[in-house]
């Protein structure tokens, strides 16, 4: 449910509103739009009495939220979100770019990757230091050793780092190193992750499960929005289907129905999402001309010799060739690439030894 308070309501009428709200052990969001402020409703739906709030002083209309996801609807919230990263701004009309190893696997490689990418006009940096894997026996990913090349890739590039995180334990180590905790499709349901990534206020990117609907999908997120963090981006990475030519089938239909019914950014994953190199700038392509908001993109010096996902890690020369497709299909649908901040990299194109 959502409270519209008169344009010409005090805060203390606001504040009267909430202290209403949570006698009743609901919960209350704010949105103070630019003419009026908007409170969200959130809780127990048995607990919500509508009438209750409509004759409180400064109170113009109450209205229910359709969606079983609230603060996650457009219902609640009908501007998209937009979110400084760093400099960039996500969720803004400009295209926002992800890349970088699948793992952070050595100092090198990440360096290599790093200056590459961000030469190729990537905004983030991505590498996991933490895998989810499905066998315990490959690769497991670097741990704190990986987080601490990241935080040196961050500092010599200039790019923000997007890293996964696995479980609760792991956000004081996480937020001291990644500027957005990235929620694989494996976690996408693990409710104690999502409500402690929530509370952390950190940014997330939470990306669709394998099985998950899209309703699905945003209810996860609304675990996260309902802690009040509200700098959530959204990452279609392809479903499982039939199909086995690709590792996945990338749900490009996700992306319009998503900008339809929800105001978070919208990612668009399309390495996992095809699992093949060769699909990939293609399948980007497509994302962007959906209205995709970014892509996140696996990018490898040397994919050959990758410790995980090599068969679909671009090459750096590839990633900058797909920058440029990207680029020209953006402004054809009425977009451009989000500019890239001027903090500018401290050692351009040198690894230091
Ligand atoms: C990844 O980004 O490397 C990853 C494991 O992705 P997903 O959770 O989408 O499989
Ligand atoms: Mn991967």
């Amino acid at each position: 449910m959502m409270i519209i308070m008169h344009t010409d309501a005090t805060k203390e009428q606001v504040a009267a509103a909430v202290a209403r709200i949570e006698d009743n052990g609901l919960s209350a969001h704010l949105i103070h739009g630019e003419e009026r402020t908007v409170i969200g409703v959130v809780g127990d739906g048995r607990m919500i009495i509508r009438d209750q709030f409509l004759h409180l002083p400064g109170v113009d209309r109450v209205m229910p939220i359709s969606h079983p996801y609230k603060l996650a609807s457009r219902e609640f919230i009908p501007e998209y979100s937009k979110f400084p990263l760093d400099g960039v701004r996500v969720g803004d009309n400009g295209i926002v770019l992800i890349a970088g190893p699948c793992s952070v696997e050595s100092r090198s490689q990440l360096l290599e990757t790093a200056y590459a990418v961000r030469e190729a006009g990537a905004h983030a940096l991505r590498g996991g230091a933490f895998k989810p894997r499905t066998s315990p026996y490959s690769f497991q990913g670097l741990g704190e050793a990986g987080l601490e090349m990241l935080a040196e890739a961050r500092e010599a590039t200039g790019m923000p780092v997007v890293t996964e995180i696995m479980s609760p334990e792991q956000i004081p180590l996480l937020t001291r190193y990644a500027d957005v905790l990235q929620i694989g499709a494996r976690n996408m349901q693990n409710y104690s992750l999502l409500n402690a990534v929530g509370k952390s206020q950190h940014p997330v990117l939470l990306k669709r499960s394998m099985m998950a609907s899209i309703e699905e999908l945003l209810m996860a997120a609304e675990y996260i929005l309902s802690h009040g963090n509200r700098r959530v981006m959204l990452c279609e990475r392809g479903i499982r289907s039939f199909e086995t030519a690709t590792r996945n089938t990338t749900d490009i239909n996700a992306v319009p129905v998503l900008k339809s019914l929800t105001h978070l950014p919208v990612i668009l994953d399309p390495s996992h999402s095809t699992g093949h190199w060769e699909y990939v700038a293609a399948i980007a392509r497509a994302g962007i001309a959906a209205g995709a908001d970014g892509l996140i993109v696996e990018v490898h010096n040397n994919p050959t010799e990758a410790k995980s996902d090599g068969a679909q890690s671009l090459k750096p020369e590839r990633f900058a060739e797909m920058v440029s497709q990207v680029r020209a299909v953006s402004e054809a649908v009425g977009r451009s690439l989000a500019p890239v901040p001027v903090s500018e990299p401290s050692v351009v194109g040198a690894i230091a030894k």
